[in-house]
């Protein structure tokens, strides 16, 4: 059981303003294992204070002097992997084995890459008689949800610090714990008072206070398209940098010619990652129609084989969802896609055998769905597969546009060229081709209603730099 009392505002531990916890709760076993503080404006307050105090020194810090600390802060993080890919397989509900990979490597990654960014800051570009620079944005304020909760802390937290800003982090208060060891780790390598700044708290009180409070240069949000839209409206008062990273409905598209043994798996898996709690997540199937009856048999057979259970045993592929909300939400709609007409292959809004105990949820395939359906349209954010049948090649393509978003997308193909072809005609911020793997240094974010801004690599630190020009005479 973790229990904690206060937050990490100008580099010590200090008392919450108010009185209000958050509870956290394993959802594999339903009970309580930490504790968090719940904050309100005043404490929002002091810790932009904090920030905005440690901004000239630390901004104007040598960048290599910087990399040090995030080169300690990346010792310390890798030092404590084991348990955090633990602690987050509790609080997420992430099998261990891909906890270990994702929810812990990831930010070691990108940690890493941030040191090393650091350390090369400081060029000048020469453009005419213009002296062009990058400097920091000022104070940033970091909003993240629970899905990967230490990766999405740490993909915002390290670039901003490289670039020279200060921030102040407010993480999902569902998944909170690990943001809590992570501001551990800040506190023993080194960094300056008031560098990196923690409040814990809700949406609506603290994470309110953050996009409107006037001293707060930018807000870098990751979460649902209806929180980040509120984020923009109050950001917008003070003309705030906003960057988003939203929900997602991507589309893979199975051509005739891919290897249907390889793709659909591997399909079916791209949308049950994480049990389907993956923005990036490709949650419809296209497939034409021709080759539609084999696709269903695989899709079938990929959700049978799934090891539903604990988190921490290592052979189980799928937990549960992270709260009894997230259940009740994907339940409905499985309903929601029965009573719409589309076909249920497999799995169904029931409880899973002897997952009695936990926010467990049948991997479950719909088939024969048409992308004007609710269940084709809509972020789930559960193990839910939409299967649609496709005419040709241009309306694949029409129907994965076919979305308010534009985050992810796949496309299989035994035809490389063909397969690029279609990638470029995809509104979407990524497309992976025969299953091509994640790429931690790859500018990462959405077209549409996925949102704005790019995290990760160098195109993820840019997001922290303004530009200025110095004309020379
Ligand atoms: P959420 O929007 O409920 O919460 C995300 C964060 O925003 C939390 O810290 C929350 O407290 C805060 N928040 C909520 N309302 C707010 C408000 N009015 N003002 C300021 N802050 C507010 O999302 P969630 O349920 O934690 O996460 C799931 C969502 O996140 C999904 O829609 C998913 O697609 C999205 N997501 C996107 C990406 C991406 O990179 N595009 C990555 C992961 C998750």
């Amino acid at each position: 059981m973790k229990h904690y009392e206060k937050f990490f505002i100008n580099g010590k531990w200090v008392s919450p303003n108010g009185d209000g916890i958050a509870e956290v709760i394993n959802p594999a076993t339903e009970t309580v294992i930490g504790v968090v503080p719940l904050g309100d404006a005043e404490d929002v307050r002091n810790a932009v204070a904090a920030a905005k105090a440690a901004f000239p020194v630390w901004s104007s810090m040598p960048p290599a002097e910087r990399s040090q600390c995030l080169q300690r802060a990346l010792y310390a993080l890798s030092r404590r992997s084991g348990e955090l890919a633990k602690l987050i397989a509790n609080e997420v509900g992430t099998p261990i084995q891909f906890s270990r990979l994702a929810q812990v490597g990831l930010p070691v990654a990108s940690l890493g890459t941030a040191s090393q960014m650091a350390a090369r800051l400081g060029e000048k570009e020469q453009i005419g008689n213009s002296e062009v620079t990058r400097e920091p944005v000022g104070v940033v304020a970091c909003i993240t949800p629970w899905n990967y909760p230490l990766h999405q802390v740490v993909a915002k937290v390290a670039p901003a610090l490289a670039a020279g800003c200060t921030v102040v982090l407010k993480p999902s208060e569902i998944a909170p714990l690990n943001a809590f060891a992570f501001a551990e780790i800040i506190d023993s390598s080194g960094f300056p008072p008031g560098v990196f700044n923690l409040v814990s708290g809700l949406g609506g009180t603290v994470g309110e206070a953050l996009a409107s409070h006037p001293d707060v240069d930018m807000v870098s949000f990751t979460g649902s398209t209806a929180a980040g839209r509120r984020v923009s409206e109050l950001a917008s008062q003070t003309i705030k940098r906003v960057a988003l990273e939203l929900g997602g409905k991507s589309a893979c598209i199975v051509l005739d010619d891919a290897d249907f043994e390889t793709a659909i798996p591997a399909a079916v898996q791209a949308c049950f990652i994480n049990a389907g709690q993956t923005c990036a997540a490709q949650t419809r199937l296209l497939v034409s129609r021709d080759r539609y009856e084999r696709a269903a048999e695989i899709a079938v057979a990929t959700a049978e084989a799934v090891r539903l259970g604990l988190p921490l045993d290592e052979d189980v592929t799928m937990g549960p969802l992270v709260s009894a909300n997230q259940r009740e939400r994907v339940r409905k709609y499985i309903e929601m896609g029965i009573s719409e007409g589309a076909e249920l292959l497999v799995g169904g809004s029931g409880v899973p055998d002897g997952l009695q105990t936990g926010y467990y949820v049948k991997p479950t395939v719909f088939g024969q769905v048409r992308n004007d359906m609710r269940i084709a349209q809509e972020e789930i954010f559960g193990p839910v597969l939409a299967m649609i049948p496709y005419e040709n090649e241009e309306d694949a393509i029409r129907i994965a546009n076919d979305s308010p978003y534009g985050l992810s997308g796949g496309v299989w193909s035994g035809d490389l060229a063909r397969a690029k072809r279609i990638a470029s005609k995809l509104r979407t911020g990524q497309v992976e081709i025969n299953g091509g793997k994640f790429n931690p240094l790859a500018p990462f974010g959405g077209f549409k209603q996925s949102g704005n801004g790019r995290e990760l690599g160098v195109f993820g630190l840019a997001e922290y730099l303004e530009l200025k020009s110095i004309q020379l005479p």
